[in-house]
């Protein structure tokens, strides 16, 4: 059986993770996408099973008690996690995989894997990410807040991951990204 690499980008809410997974994903169609789970509601437009697995507070807190997390946290008063039977499917199968997590989630799978390709993405100053957290419309004030708060907390983590990506002008961002991907 071929064990396939796990790679994982983190960095703060709002710096554009999805949007460069997605450009990396329409670039590379056999990188996997780990879809995680939340207690967060969904958002307009938003699909159960696609975007997330969205679960009760009830119903994640049995999860955990299963241990049906590769990694889980508490981010912005929600939970979020990796669901662990899926992502041991797929890497067993060989394939790539690539978790889109906070900062918390991803050094516990660096506890757990220690190979895997963990990649931080950093906005180009902390103004920015403001801007951009609140230009994308879609939490209300007291969440962006919080995202905020937590989002100087992770800047000061990014040293401990294996690469560092800057989310300037997205076409660059994503050239590096795929060069500490593919080497
Ligand atoms: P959002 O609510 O904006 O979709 O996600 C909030 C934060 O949770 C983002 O930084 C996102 O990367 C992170 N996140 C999404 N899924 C997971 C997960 O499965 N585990 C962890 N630890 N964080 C996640």
């Amino acid at each position: 059986m071929t064990a396939g690499k796990l790679i994982v980008l983190t960095g703060p809410s709002g710096v554009g993770k999805g949007t460069l997974l997605r450009s990396l994903r329409q670039r590379h169609p056999d990188l996997c996408l780990s879809i995680s789970a939340t207690t967060r509601p969904p958002r307009q437009g938003e699909v159960d099973g696609v975007d997330y697995h969205f679960l009760s507070r009830q119903g994640f807190q049995e999860k955990i008690a299963q241990d049906a997390f590769v990694e889980w946290a508490e981010f912005a008063g929600n939970y979020y996690g990796t669901p662990r039977q899926s992502l041991e499917t797929q890497m067993a199968q060989g394939h790539w995989v690539i978790l889109e997590i906070e900062v918390e989630g991803a050094r516990q799978v660096r506890r757990s894997f220690p190979e895997a390709l963990l990649i931080f993405v950093r906005p180009p100053s902390f103004a920015e990410l403001e801007r951009r957290l609140r230009g994308r419309d879609r939490d209300s004030e007291a969440a962006i807040q919080r995202r905020l708060e937590r989002a100087k907390e992770e800047l000061q983590a990014a040293d401990e991951f294996d690469v560092q990506v800057t989310n300037a002008v997205v076409e660059e961002a994503l050239r590096e990204l795929e060069s500490a991907v593919f080497g």
